[in-house]
């Protein structure tokens, strides 16, 4: 099986796992990751928000714009570069936070999409993904500190999102952005 075959099966599986029936019966259409499979970096965001839910694509909406800026001007690589997917794969209702249980419910397919694309470096972007793959630790005091993890580098990252609402968190996300630079550099 290829790569694409084996993200495929992925996806079928999320799609039909019970533990979602929940958001599928609010309406919630599944956003699969999307990027090539051989990528070198892999970034995992929270959740589709209303733009990714009816363009069923991750990060085509507002924080898509800051994520994609921040990719190209400050971590040296194209968003088209990277395999780009959330922890969760159906919006939450109203744009609520992803529940406990379905974070927990997400971490086995993430786990394996991680796998599957091979990528070295992974970008955790914002509290959900980070707390995801690193319980208990803090986003705000450990953003763009990379993290070793099962022979892969983590780098957790402020959400995109929190430019949109906070001009002055930008400053943050670039050096966060710019740690990757540095990381793709460290690993050719
Ligand atoms: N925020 C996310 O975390 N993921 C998306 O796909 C869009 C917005």
């Amino acid at each position: 099986m290829d790569k694409r075959e084996a993200l495929d099966e992925v996806n079928r599986a999320y799609r039909r796992s019970p533990q979602f029936g929940h958001l599928r019966e609010e309406g919630s259409r599944f956003v699969a990751g999307f990027g090539p499979v051989d990528a070198r970096v892999v970034v995992i965001g929270e959740a589709p928000g209303r733009q990714e839910d009816a363009e069923r694509m991750p990060f085509v909406g507002r924080s898509g714009s800051v994520l994609d800026r921040m990719l190209g001007e400050y971590g040296g690589i194209g968003r088209d570069q990277c395999y780009v997917t959330n922890v969760v794969k159906y919006r939450p209702p109203g744009n609520r936070d992803p529940e406990p249980d379905e974070i927990a419910a997400s971490k086995p397919y993430v786990g394996q999409e991680i796998v599957i694309v091979g990528a070295p470096i992974i970008v955790l972007v914002g509290r959900i993904s980070f707390g995801m793959v690193f319980p208990g630790h803090s986003i705000s005091s450990e953003h763009g500190q990379v993290r070793e993890h099962k022979g892969r580098k983590y780098l957790p990252t402020y959400h995109p999102a929190v430019a949109l609402y906070n001009r002055l968190m930008i400053e943050d996300l670039r050096k966060d952005f710019a740690a990757l630079s540095r990381l793709l550099v460290e690993e050719t």
